[in-house]
């Protein structure tokens, strides 16, 4: 619908060409800015009715006047929130509060193409499901350091929000992106990268693309074709940028949580195994180069191929993984990886993938029934040729164990079922292996000059809430750490923000919200939690899956717990998101995650080095790895200043411009979105110590050379001149709006 399409750009266009125009009022030039031409490509009809439009603004007098205009005119510390501003923008500025209004402007607003809308500091994303030409270079110009309100809500806006604060205090920031499956979060992390790549941009360009390549490259190996989302984030990813005190970028870090690793082995119907298997089978088919990775050419590896034919047909006629594979090996080459570890790391896939292809059958004689062998080798010795192993020493790893009693090491025999779960599991330690290795090398890679004492933004990316047909130990995880983001962020906007109140003897009006800490203790507490349950159980070795199950139905006493009756393994869990129905099936095998020794003896004598590198270090394992992780991750958000973004999935279908007014209500509803609006309309989102107000803005009323003291006096001073109201003065705090902090600070780039 061009005109449509048309019509919910006008006003971002005209905020980009009104800037051109002033400088410099031509048609001719304003019809030949890279804006039009890129949007409306040839359509000179188009371009016409844009200039005629801005001509007609121009005459009116109704093009605001320039930023440093503005303030000769008005004096310096006058923000006129109303000029190019649009009341939509904010829900704040809704003075009916109720479900139905909201989701009513939200609908307009997607029709209209404005995917984006605030809730005072907080950005609420609806997913497009279609490419928008809205994060071109122009944009991140045009969104560069200005006022939130000089353009319509966008993901920049609230990088650049972080990226300012982050300069101007000297404070890390993280941004935190949530939102169910397939609703955005990834996209909205890639986008804020690049606007950030952007803004701290240093002289140092290799680094720059360095820094770009990271996204790509750890997704490919982390992400994922689910039933959702044919780019599903299989891992929790919390990537930092690392910046100069002047704010330009000298590296990154990125740090993984819970890759879910049982994807190699096996995936569900309609499901894929990670990209990376995809690229690397098909580059290698179409540089006819299968046979040198002892791969076969006719039928893909049993580890890809769970929907017979279907791959191979992709791979043949369409050529996409071909190019991916080419892309991949160029993120490698430009973030450093030398020619050997990248080699490497495609002997140790294709091992993966041929020891996928490993079949065993029992020896039966009478009296042992329990011994298995390979009978056919091909797969076997594939796989220790890419492994650079012993093919006998791998096949006696796989089909027995050792045991040690009483300072005796006696050999055991594995079943076929047995020796079958020792190969997966070791497939399993090297991909999980591998992708760590990967994502420390890039730490390395990317590490920032020690010399230098910097600040970050991070930006956390989890795997969305899931809740599929049938739910295993892999939902279990991603949900519990969604419901940790749920508390960290219902922490921030709500019961930090009221609990200051009182304590600094504050009349501010409290707001409801559906706290899930209750829940978050089922879950954590020690020693009586479901995870510490989990761990209990599986320790010991008599217990099963359906043991576990009544152990939880026994000790989890609460109303978030329920046992549906007549399907044994089953449990139900009553998320913040909603209901989910989990089948405990091999719930303790995956949560013990171990590797046999005799595996972990056998890669270590590889001849690779990487690999000799990957089993080097001791296993340790403290309780779930998944208990561990969360701790891990949330102890890292906490540190920096949070920014909140909130990704909204508007259809199940991926289908553009469709919105589903039941899917988006719920979403609402469990995000606390309407709670949301009402404390940032009633609350104060920032408090800061008396003291700290005035280090940061004593600029604003006293001379550069005065050290005034943190006193209640001084912030009142700067406060009634700046001219700002709604503030609030506590005991040891002051109390402002989200939109003062915004104001202050750009006063205070004014001044300095
Ligand atoms: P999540 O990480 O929340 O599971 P993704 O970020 O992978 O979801 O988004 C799922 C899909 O939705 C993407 O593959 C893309 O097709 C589409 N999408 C999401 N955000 C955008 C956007 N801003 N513009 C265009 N398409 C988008
Ligand atoms: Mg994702």
């Amino acid at each position: 619908h061009p005109e449509k399409w048309c019509r919910g750009f006008n006003h971002f266009i005209s905020q980009c060409l009104i800037k051109d125009f002033e400088k410099r009022p031509s048609v001719t030039h304003l019809l030949e800015h890279p804006f039009i031409k890129q949007v409306h490509g040839k359509d000179m009809s188009l371009q016409k009715q844009l200039a005629e439009l801005i001509q007609e603004q121009q005459q009116l007098g109704s093009v605001a006047k320039t930023r440093h205009e503005q303030i000769h005119t008005r004096g310096p510390y006058h923000v006129d929130r109303a000029d190019k501003y649009s009341l939509d923008d904010d829900l704040v500025n809704l003075e009916v509060l109720d479900e139905d209004t909201i989701i009513h402007q939200l609908q307009k607003r997607y029709a209209d193409f404005q995917i984006y809308t605030y809730v005072g500091d907080i950005l609420i994303a609806l997913n497009p499901f279609q490419n928008l030409s809205i994060y071109s270079p122009q944009f991140s110009k045009l969104y560069h350091g200005v006022k939130r309100s000089s353009n319509p809500p966008h993901i920049f806006a609230s990088a650049d929000a972080a990226y300012q604060s982050m300069v101007t205090f000297s404070k890390d920031q993280c941004i935190i992106i949530s939102g169910e499956s397939g609703a955005g979060k990834t996209e909205s992390a890639h986008l804020i990268v690049q606007h950030l790549t952007f803004l701290g941009k240093a002289n140092n360009r290799a680094l720059r693309e360095k820094i770009l390549q990271v996204n790509p490259l750890v997704e490919a190996f982390g992400n994922a074709c689910t039933a959702i989302n044919d780019n599903s984030s299989r891992f929790g990813k919390y990537l930092e940028m690392m910046f100069t005190p002047t704010g330009a970028v000298m590296g990154a870090k990125i740090s993984e949580y819970l890759l879910e690793k049982s994807r190699v082995i096996k995936q569900a119907v309609g499901e894929k195994n990670f990209h990376i298997f995809y690229y690397i089978y098909a580059g290698l088919y179409h540089q006819k180069k299968l046979s040198e990775y002892r791969l076969p050419d006719k039928k893909p590896p049993r580890y890809i191929d769970n929907e017979t034919g279907r791959v191979m047909h992709d791979i043949v006629t369409k050529d996409s993984y071909g190019r991916q594979f080419e892309a991949i090996q160029h993120c490698f080459r430009i973030i450093g990886f030398t020619d050997e570890e990248v080699y490497s790391v495609y002997r140790i896939l294709t091992g993966i993938l041929n020891t996928g292809n490993i079949e065993f059958a029992a020896i039966s004689s009478q009296h042992q029934t329990d011994k298995s062998e390979v009978p056919d080798p091909e797969a076997l010795d594939n796989a220790a040729a890419l492994l650079s192993i012993g093919s006998e020493e791998l096949q006696e790893a796989l089909t027995s164990h050792c045991v040690v009693t009483r300072g005796e090491t006696i050999i055991r025999t594995n079943t076929v079922d047995k020796a079958a779960d020792v190969r997966d599991a070791m497939s399993k330690a090297l991909y999980g292996r591998l992708f760590s290795w990967i994502v420390n090398r890039i730490n390395t890679l990317l590490q920032p000059d020690k010399n230098i004492c910097g600040m970050n933004v991070g930006i956390l990316d989890i795997f969305g809430f899931e809740n599929f047909a049938r739910n295993s130990f892999e939902q279990l995880c991603i949900n519990i750490a969604n419901e940790q983001i749920q508390f960290y962020f219902n922490q921030h906007i709500f019961a930090l923000e009221q609990m200051e109140y009182q304590s600094e003897g504050i009349d501010a009006a409290t707001v409801e919200y559906e706290d899930n800490r209750p829940l978050l203790d089922m879950f954590l507490q020690k020693p009586m939690g479901l995870l510490s349950l989990l761990d209990e159980e599986s320790r010991f070795p008599q217990a099963t899956d359906l043991t576990l199950v009544d152990k939880f139905e026994d000790n989890l006493r609460c109303k978030y717990f329920w046992r549906p009756k007549g399907v044994e393994l089953s449990f139900g869990i009553q998320h913040y998101a909603g209901k989910v129905l989990y089948d405990a099936s091999a719930f303790l095998e995956k949560n013990r995650d171990t590797l046999p020794a005799d595996i972990v003896v056998v890669l270590r004598t590889s001849e690779n080095k990487l690999l000799q590198q990957l089993f080097s270090s001791p296993l340790t394992k403290t309780g779930t790895f998944c208990t561990y992780s969360l701790m891990d991750l949330l102890s890292k958000m906490v540190v920096g200043q949070p920014h909140f973004i909130r990704c909204i999935k508007p259809n199940d279908d991926r289908e553009a411009l469709m919105f589903s007014h039941e899917r988006v209500l719920l979403q609402l509803r469990y995000t606390g979105i309407l709670e949301t609006v009402k404390i940032r309309q009633k609350g104060y989102s920032h408090r800061i110590l008396f003291e700290e107000f005035v280090k940061r803005y004593y600029y604003l009323a006293f001379k550069a050379h005065e050290t005034p003291l943190g006193s209640r006096e001084n912030c009142l001073a700067i406060l009634e001149k700046s001219k700002l109201d709604n503030w609030i003065l506590g005991k040891t705090k002051v109390f402002l709006k989200y939109y003062h902090i915004e104001q202050l600070n750009l006063f205070l780039r004014e001044v300095m």
